[in-house]
């Protein structure tokens, strides 16, 4: 046999030996061995057709890497890179190939990279495992000798992890990439912190620009989104050996393609695949903006989060690096034109620097400040230390900078964040006699005017481009009501209607589909409403309906929202369209769940904590992975007074009311409480909780539900007959139990959110709870589900059907609240 033919029997030899001994080769298209190695276009693919591995190329350039992507996702998204400093130029004479027990990368017979395991076995093969995990394994041991997760490039996949190993030092670091088309590593990197037992970005290896907060347990302090309630389950592990973090998916059905990528402008980003957009959808960022990242647009860039460019040199400064510049890698930052004067001017005899005003700025880091009689002081103060490079006069007292600035971000005219600079540059900034100086004084004044008048005027149609550019990246916009008439087609395709206004769906010129509420009954003035409006739409959690951005012009007032595809919950559980298959139980109790943690966060865990106080079905929306997302939350702050119209005029809403609202008690959160047990009780029965029977008889299902979990009857003969008995008996008695418990209507018994969020995953036990009282009055009174408990005479049940008197009388209440100074008042309209 020659060597051609040896190379064709061995593994058909192999092959047959693994079916008779317990063989841990694998030779499938999954792995690469002593038999086969990558070159040219042949790729590998993990076995369950999550990843492949093959040579790629990034940009325009011919420039290759070994990288992993995802398979199943159409536009190709690279995860992981081997030889990410050092690309070859022609994959077609390179090869990645077994070699001695190691995995090496050759181009024309040079090394260019390598796994350098030490082990020196021909018994090795590389397999690529459907975690994203490419694996050296040993065949005679079956141990792993090397694997990539220990190498992560800008990807920390689900199951991956970040670590510290104090024995030896070692740590996972995944690190961005330099720009979006060089693997090569970048700025800025993600990495465990074992003193602060939490995580944290580097910019540059040293300067921290962003943690996560310290783990307590259950969720790291500054950011309890992504660990309490929502998708993600977190582990941290800290021992003598050292600090160890991962994290899985909690609910398997959302997202079920995502990754966590270390992006090369400085943002920890979190995406899902949405396989009907065929796109990457970004649902949590750290941090929030472009421009909070630190020394994103480097020494003397000025940042604005609302147009691009991004970064602009300020005036007298240009791009220290041209061509990364204008490729969006500005952390090269801005250099001058001219040097500032060395030595005092006026014994030099040369003429002093001069100072540039610039308003609406945030200031760069690190000011000195001292007292100063007046601005001419303080002007005169920076003049004279050569290292001043700014100043600025702010309620007496003097602010000076020395040295490069950085972080300076240029903000909208109305933020009243926006202070005045002056920034010292050469006296010939301003000179005629110098012409690439004016350019760049009188360029850069251009630009940084532009940017200001561009976000003056952001509701200008010119600026829809870039608006709707930035409102993909999941920023808040500002819309122009022109741009939205062109998005809803004006407004022709309408989803539904409430009581702040109609909602139609829409779709941006980049495809995102959204759904725009045209609010009716704004009370508010623009400062206010644009406040309430940022507090909204800083709020993103996987089970709250992302705000994307509004628009305000005059009386028109529009809210811009994420589109939910599969509408609201109400449509399912109650009116299944003919082509819809019933809402099975498990997927009840996953919305259920996911509802419930939404509202954790609105409560307890977001900077602005808000009360909905408008719970029910219709809020409840469904995305293409029927994951709820809670609607609406926020409205009744920004309609303030309005509010008390829609709760009493609403058909629907009332049934969900909690009594405090009409007896005079403060609003608290357990108002919303209540809103979430009304509406738990209809996951259960399919239906709403009152309904008039056929001989006009109102049945209220929370009073029938309360009689059986009270034990005189069987659980499964109230769940809704369209579910033919299929549901988990526990499951169903938890919830009609927690459902009655939140209707109490005491409010200090009924439970927390938090304390139904554990509930309902299991980790805490429900008792029996008392017999919600006064129920049986609603299958006794048939006229009206509201019950509005008479203030006279409190112990009686009072029914009220007249809307206008409610209206007065929450009116009243919100009144009453402010003058007594109650401690949760969201729900009011201040
Ligand atoms: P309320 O005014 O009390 O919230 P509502 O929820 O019935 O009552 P709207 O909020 O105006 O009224 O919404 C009307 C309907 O529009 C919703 O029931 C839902 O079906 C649809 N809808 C609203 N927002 C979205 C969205 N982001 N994506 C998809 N559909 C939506
Ligand atoms: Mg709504």
């Amino acid at each position: 046999m020659d060597a051609k033919q040896n190379l064709f029997f061995v593994p058909i030899l192999l092959f047959f030996l693994c079916f008779s001994t317990t063989c841990h080769f694998s030779f499938g298209a999954d792995s690469i061995s002593a038999y086969r190695s990558l070159s040219g276009d042949r790729t590998i693919v993990s076995s369950g057709g999550n990843f492949e591995l093959g040579f790629f190329k990034p940009g325009k350039l011919s420039k290759y890497y070994i990288g992993m992507w995802f398979k199943k996702v159409s536009a190709q998204t690279v995860v992981w890179v081997a030889n990410r400093e050092k690309p070859v130029t022609d994959k077609y004479s390179s090869e990645l190939k077994l070699v001695d027990g190691n995995l090496v990368l050759y181009e024309k017979g040079t090394e260019i990279w390598s796994t350098d395991t030490k082990l020196k076995s021909s018994s090795v093969v590389a397999v690529l495992l459907d975690e994203g995990n490419l694996v050296l394994r040993n065949g005679s041991s079956n141990t792993t000798v090397w694997q990539s997760w220990d190498y992560p490039t800008d990807t920390w996949f689900p199951g991956g992890y970040l670590s510290y190993d104090k024995r030896t030092n070692r740590t996972q670091i995944p690190t961005s990439w330099k720009n979006s088309e060089d693997p090569a590593p970048g700025l800025y990197t993600l990495e465990i912190d074992p003193i602060g037992h939490q995580f944290l970005i580097r910019w540059n290896r040293s300067r921290q620009i962003w943690t996560s907060g310290a783990w307590n347990g259950q969720i790291f302090t500054n950011v309890p989104e992504i660990a309490s309630g929502s998708i993600f389950n977190f582990t941290y592990i800290s021992n003598n050996h050292g600090d160890y973090l991962t994290y899985f998916f909690a609910n398997s059905s959302a997202y079920i393609i995502s990754r966590s990528v270390m992006d090369y402008n400085g943002q920890i980003k979190q995406f899902g695949w949405l396989p009907d957009q065929q796109k990457w959808s970004l649902f949590w960022s750290e941090p929030n903006t472009q421009c909070q990242v630190n020394a994103y647009c480097g020494a003397y860039g000025v940042c604005n989060d609302i147009f691009s460019p991004l970064c602009n040199c300020l005036p007298g400064f240009k791009s220290r690096f041209e061509k990364s510049w204008t490729s969006g890698d500005y952390s090269g930052g801005c250099q001058r034109y001219m040097e500032l004067e060395s030595g005092n001017a006026y014994t030099t005899g040369r003429k002093a620097d001069i100072f540039q005003i610039h308003s609406h700025m945030k200031w760069p880091d690190n000011p000195q400040a001292f007292s100063a009689v007046n601005a001419e002081r303080c002007k005169s103060n920076c003049l004279s230390n050569i290292s001043c490079t700014a100043y600025a006069y702010y309620e007496k007292a003097c602010f000076t900078w020395n040295g490069d600035l950085f972080n300076m971000q240029q903000l909208s005219v109305d933020d009243s964040n926006g202070r005045v600079i002056y920034i010292r540059i050469h006296s010939s900034g301003s000179s005629k006699n110098n012409k690439g100086i004016i350019y760049g004084v009188v360029g850069g004044s251009i630009a940084i005017l532009s940017v200001l008048l561009l976000i003056a005027f952001r509701r200008h149609k010119s600026g829809i481009a870039t608006v709707i550019e930035r409102a993909a990246e999941g920023t808040m916009v500002a819309f122009g009501y022109k741009d939205l008439q062109t998005a809803t087609k004006n407004f022709s395709e309408m989803l539904g209607k409430g009581g702040f206004g109609s909602v139609y769906k829409g779709t941006l010129p980049d495809s995102t589909v959204i759904a725009v509420k045209k609010l009716e009954g704004v009370s508010q003035g623009e400062k206010q409403f644009r406040n309430e409006i940022s507090t909204i739409g800083n709020i993103q959690h996987i089970n709250l309906v992302h705000l994307r951005g509004f628009c305000s012009q005059g009386n028109k007032k529009l809210l811009v929202y994420e589109y939910a595809s599969n509408g609201s919950l109400d449509s399912h559980l109650f009116n299944p369209k003919k082509d819809e298959s019933i809402l099975p139980w498990t997927r009840r109790y996953e919305i259920a769940l996911g509802t419930a943690r939404g509202l954790v966060y609105l409560h307890e865990n977001c900077r602005d904590c808000i009360i909905h106080c408008d719970i029910k079905p219709e809020n409840i929306l469904l995305d293409s992975f029927m994951c709820p997302k809670v609607a609406d939350f926020g409205l009744a702050k920004l309609v303030g007074r309005n509010f008390s119209r829609v709760l009493t005029t609403m058909r629907g809403t009332r049934g969900y009311l909690a009594p405090e609202w009409i007896s005079g008690g403060a609003i608290t959160a357990k108002a919303d409480v209540y809103s979430f047990g009304m509406m738990l009780f209809e996951f259960v029965s399919g239906r709403r909780n009152s309904e008039q029977t056929r001989d006009g008889k109102v049945n209220f299902f929370p009073a029938i539900a309360a009689n059986v979990i009270m034990g005189r009857g069987d659980i499964l003969t109230i769940l809704d007959p369209n579910l033919n008995q299929v549901a988990d008996v526990e499951e169903v008695t938890n919830i009609c139990r927690v459902a009655c418990w939140c209707i109490q209507e005491n409010e200090h018994v009924r439970p927390t959110m938090s304390q139904i969020v554990q509930i309902l995953e299991g980790v805490v036990d429900v008792d029996m709870p008392p017999d919600p009282r006064g129920l049986q009055v609603f299958i006794d009174n048939e006229d009206d589900i509201v019950f509005f408990t008479d203030k006279a005479s409190s112990s009686n049940l009072h029914i009220q059907s007249d809307p206008a008197w409610a209206s007065s009388f929450v009116e009243e209440q919100y009144t009453n609240k402010k003058t007594q100074g109650s401690k949760i008042q969201e729900c009011e309209s201040d």
